[in-house]
């Protein structure tokens, strides 16, 4: 057992959660939940960061409503952070990208416990029935991980690619990708190449298009989806931020005509999501100019006035976490543990954002 949950069960066991919960320290603050996808068949089982279950899910919503959580659209609990309104035990729920998976499995779980959601839209597959490239080559690799095949020859690799093992399938993918990137593969290019490999290690890759798993969801269910408890937000069209300012205000307007054109002109885009939680500087002051005013990271922590509101920490909540750790965060006692951020802020860029 890691050494956070042994503290976690233990502060627990003496109250200390109780205390937290219901301290003003974390009425002032917002925990903002991030998942990315929920199974609709083994998904959480090939990657357990990125998936969760239907009954993971449903067990993290039971534990807020049983212990008195006010779950709040993300929009509105922004604002009252910042004018320091919220309500106690605030959290806000976020889902990244909007594969379908959000439709079939979160949606009716979101529903049932009348929880409000944001979703940061990545646009560009939402125009093709095809999985996301990386994502489902990725699986499929781990599909076929007991098949005995190699995959270099798909890739041009002087050496063999063995899939049999996390680190073997890790190098296949990354050459995989590289490959790809040289001969500037689109979108349909890609998804040949993942049919290829798919029928050389021995995985029925019809099959898998035909469950649209790790398919993004289509611009009709993504307008179909209820305004009252969905609020769709922008995550850039292609997933990347580009280094150029022209190039990553394309990402932003690309993205933002889809939605608008999904979910009407009314839309309000003012939140962001970074792809792959990967945030800059310079994109604070571009965000900026375009409007945005909230955006979340995959930063671990909960938010208050102290983060800058375009650097707004979540917590990832995915099949590693177990319901103590979840607890911990939900009541505010995990923040108060010294900080072991995956990233720090470079505070020179910081500088640079702040000051545009
Ligand atoms: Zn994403």
């Amino acid at each position: 057992m890691r050494p956070k949950e042994v503290i976690f069960r233990i502060a627990k066991r003496v109250g200390a959660f109780a205390l937290v919960r219901d301290s003003e320290w974390r009425r002032l603050r917002l925990l903002i939940l991030c998942y990315h996808g929920v199974s609709l068949r083994d998904e959480h089982e090939w990657n357990g960061e990125l998936y969760v279950t239907p009954a993971h899910l449903r067990e993290r919503l039971r534990l807020l409503r049983d212990r008195g959580y006010t779950i709040l659209p993300l929009d509105e609990a922004c604002r009252m952070l910042r004018e320091d309104r919220l309500p106690p035990r605030s959290v806000s729920i976020t889902f990244d990208d909007a594969t379908v998976d959000f439709e079939r499995a979160a949606l009716p779980i979101l529903r049932e416990f009348r929880a409000p959601t944001t979703l940061y839209l990545t646009s560009f597959y939402t125009e093709f029935r095809i999985p996301v490239f990386d994502t489902v080559l990725s699986y499929v690799l781990w599909k076929g991980r007991g098949s005995g095949a190699e995959v270099g020859a798909l890739c041009g690799s002087p050496d063999p690619l063995p899939i049999a093992t996390a680190a073997d399938r890790e190098r296949a993918h990354a050459r995989l990708r590289c490959h790809a990137a040289t001969y500037s593969l689109d979108a349909l290019a890609k998804d040949a190449l993942v049919a290829r490999v798919a029928a050389c290690v021995g995985v029925d890759y019809a099959e898998i298009l035909s469950s649209e798993i790790l398919q993004l969801m289509t611009p009709a269910s993504v307008a179909a989806l209820p305004h009252d408890l969905v609020n769709v937000q922008m995550h850039t069209h292609r997933h990347r931020a580009p280094r150029e300012r022209v190039l990553f205000r394309r990402e932003l307007t690309d993205n933002a005509c889809r939605i608008i054109e999904m979910r009407g002109a009314d839309s309000r885009l003012t939140h962001f999501c970074y792809p792959n939680g990967e945030y800059r500087g310079d994109l604070l002051r571009w965000l900026s100019e375009f409007g945005v005013e909230f955006a979340t990271t995959c930063l671990p922590g909960i938010a208050s006035t102290h983060d800058h509101p375009l650097l707004l920490p979540r917590f990832v909540d995915n099949c590693l976490q177990s319901p103590t750790t979840f607890e911990a965060w939900a009541s505010g006692f995990a923040a108060l543990l010294p900080k072991s951020r995956q990233y720090r802020i470079d505070d020179d860029l910081l500088r640079v954002g702040a000051s545009g």
